[in-house]
This record gives C-alpha cells, sequence and structure tokens, in this order.
C-alpha cells in the first residue's frame, strides 16, 4: 500500500526509520512495559490483565485494547502458547493487522498529464497540525518536480491564511489570495477557477478548525467541499482528517464529527515525535475505521513519514520482542 500512496508520479515509500525515531518515547513507554510482561514467566490470568492496562496507559483505548488481548488470547491459545516470551510474534502481528485498514485512499489518481490538478481537502481542528503537513506534503511533491497550488481556506483566522503564506514564499510556490474574514467558499471559488489552479498538478485546500458553533464549522466544510466538487469535477481526490498524537478520547468525539460532515479518506497523525502515547494510532483507526496515510514526525517541513503499520508496530515492539 506504501508505494501506492503517492501513486504516480513514484513517491519515495516509507522507510520504518522513518518512523523509529518518532516512536521512542512510546517505546520507552509502552514498549518497555510490555517487555517486563513478556518476560519468561508462564501466562497467567494476571499477564492478560497486565497487557490490557499497558495498552490502556499508551492511550490505545480501553474497547481496542481489551479488542487487541481478547485476539491475541485466543491465538496463544490456538498456538498452545503457555509462556509469555512466545507471545511477542503474536502480539506484533495482531497489533499490525489492527491498523492496516483497507482501503484505497491515497495519490492514485494523481495525473499530471491529465490537464485537471488533483484536489486535497485538508479538515481537522485548529492546531492539529493541518497547515504544516500542507507545507509537508506540498514540498514532497514540489521535490519530484511537481507543481502545488495552495489554498488559505480558513479565513476565519488571519494568522492561518499568513502561515500558508509563509510557507509559500518558504517554498516558492503560489498561494491563492484570501482575505481575513471573506467567505471561504468563494475564495476556494475563485482559487480553483484561477490560471493557477489550472496550471497546478495539485491544489491542497486548507479548512477552518474552529468557528463559533461546531455546527457552524461543519456546515461550512460541507459548502467547501460542494464548491471543490463544482469546480473540478471528481474532486477533492483525496480529503485528509489531520489529528494531534495528542488527541484523547475528547479529540477522537470531535474527529468523528469531521467524518460524519465530510467524506474522509485518511488519517494524518501529527506530532507523533511529541507523544508518548503513540498507541493513540490504534484507538484512532478503530475509532474512524479510516486507514493512517501519513506520520508527522517534527516541525520541519521535511518531518512527514508514510505511514506503514508493520514499521509502526515494530518501532514501539523493539525492546519488546527483540
Ligand atoms: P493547524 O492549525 O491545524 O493548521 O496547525 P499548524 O499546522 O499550525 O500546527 C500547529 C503547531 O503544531 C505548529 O506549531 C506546528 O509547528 C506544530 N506541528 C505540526 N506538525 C507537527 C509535527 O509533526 N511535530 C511537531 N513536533 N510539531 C508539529
Amino acid at each position: 500500500m506504501l508505494r501506492r500512496l503517492f501513486g504516480r508520479p513514484s513517491a519515495p515509500a516509507a522507510q520504518p526509520e522513518d518512523l523509529a525515531p518518532s516512536l521512542e518515547p512510546t517505546r520507552r513507554g509502552l514498549g518497555s512495559r510490555l517487555a517486563e510482561i513478556l518476560g519468561a514467566a508462564d501466562i497467567s490470568e494476571q499477564t492478560w490483565e497486565d497487557l490490557e492496562m499497558a495498552l490502556i496507559q499508551a492511550d490505545v483505548g480501553a474497547a481496542t485494547a481489551v479488542d487487541l488481548i481478547q485476539e491475541l488470547r485466543s491465538r496463544a491459545r490456538h498456538a498452545g502458547c503457555r509462556r509469555a516470551r512466545e507471545l511477542p510474534p503474536i502480539l506484533r502481528e495482531v497489533m499490525v493487522r489492527a491498523l492496516a485498514v483497507e482501503g484505497e485512499a491515497g495519490f492514485e489518481g494523481l495525473d499530471p498529464e491529465g490537464g485537471r490538478p488533483f484536489v486535497i481537502l485538508m479538515v481537522g481542528v485548529n492546531g492539529s497540525g493541518k497547515t504544516t503537513t500542507i507545507a509537508k506534503l506540498a514540498a514532497r511533491f514540489q521535490g519530484q518536480g511537481l507543481t502545488p497550488y495552495l489554498v488559505p481556506g480558513d479565513t476565519f483566522r488571519a494568522a492561518a491564511i499568513e502561515q500558508l503564506e509563509r510557507w509559500g514564499e518558504r517554498l516558492g510556490l503560489a498561494v491563492a489570495a484570501a482575505r481575513p474574514g471573506a467567505d471561504p467558499g468563494s475564495v476556494v471559488f475563485d482559487a480553483l477557477g484561477s490560471r493557477a489552479a489550472r496550471e497546478a498538478d495539485l491544489v491542497f485546500v486548507d479548512s477552518a478548525g474552529r468557528l463559533h458553533t461546531q455546527h457552524n464549522l461543519m456546515a461550512e466544510l460541507i459548502k467547501v467541499r460542494g464548491i471543490i466538487a463544482r469546480q473540478i469535477p471528481g474532486a477533492p481526490h483525496l480529503t485528509l482528517l489531520v489529528l494531534d498524537a495528542h488527541t484523547g478520547q475528547n479529540g477522537l468525539a470531535q474527529a468523528k464529527a469531521f467524518t460524519q460532515a465530510v467524506q474522509v479518506d485518511g488519517l494524518v497523525l501529527a506530532k507523533l515525535d511529541a507523544s508518548a502515547k503513540g498507541g493513540v494510532a490504534f484507538a484512532v483507526t478503530r475509532s474512524l475505521g479510516l486507514p493512517i496515510l501519513f506520520v508527522g514526525t517534527g516541525e520541519a517541513v521535511g518531518d512527514l513519514a508514510a505511514f506503514d503499520a508493520a514499521a509502526y508496530v515494530d518501532g514501539i515492539l523493539s525492546g519488546a520482542s527483540g
């Protein structure tokens, strides 16, 4: 799936080492706790309870932790395991499966020769990392010789427009004009009808993450999405929901509201480097039923890794299984 993520033209596939440094805090917490539990002792009821607790403490979420351990238990029983140290390979498999959501979300439709830009709509609450992720993705494609165009769809915050303009300047990318307080729908309409959009290979549309009420925000997003679809048939080709890796249960409820309002295709888990709770990847995958496509691994423009379930789990478990 990784190679398919960026589709044509080929994007660099994720290297497991991209993820490992960001998972270091999680590995020190969850990974070493699991290593302790999965020591040499016989498997007992306590083993399952301890494993479940360790997962919950790493933000895996109670329901997901129960599911994972149930699955592990039943597989271990089938395999006739008696010692806890026989469990790591099975746990690894169970965790990888939990993260591997089936889906075709990616950049397959990106066709630089096709005459129409590939449009990516970014959604998520303020501060989650949307704008930074747009810059990171745009820089990657720019590095492949493609032309991204940036559209500041969050006109409710002057700072959001300025931030995207600054990224545009730094990267040498065109940014659509937007005035603070302007109707985001008309900004997007004008931007997509512009010559810059026609000449672009990809258009990244930023969106508001907070309005006066949640309902307004969702209504606005639906409207913006509709305008994108009318301007460019088939667009947005990809809608990505950006989540902060610190997202707790409350953040998940907010995230669900986005997935209900607009058809979200995939997730970006930002700020993984700043969190010791890498278990949240399991909680968001399960609760939203969407694949994680990218992981933010720092504030710099190159700090983005394509998500790979096996590399992610290995990054967490390397202390526990090796
Ligand atoms: P937005 O409001 O959703 O557009 O969020 P921003 O892109 O403005 O990001 C909010 C803050 O998080 C900024 O200070 C970013 O530099 C920071 N940030 C974004 N992504 C990452 C990441 O992957 N790691 C770290 N450490 N910080 C990030």
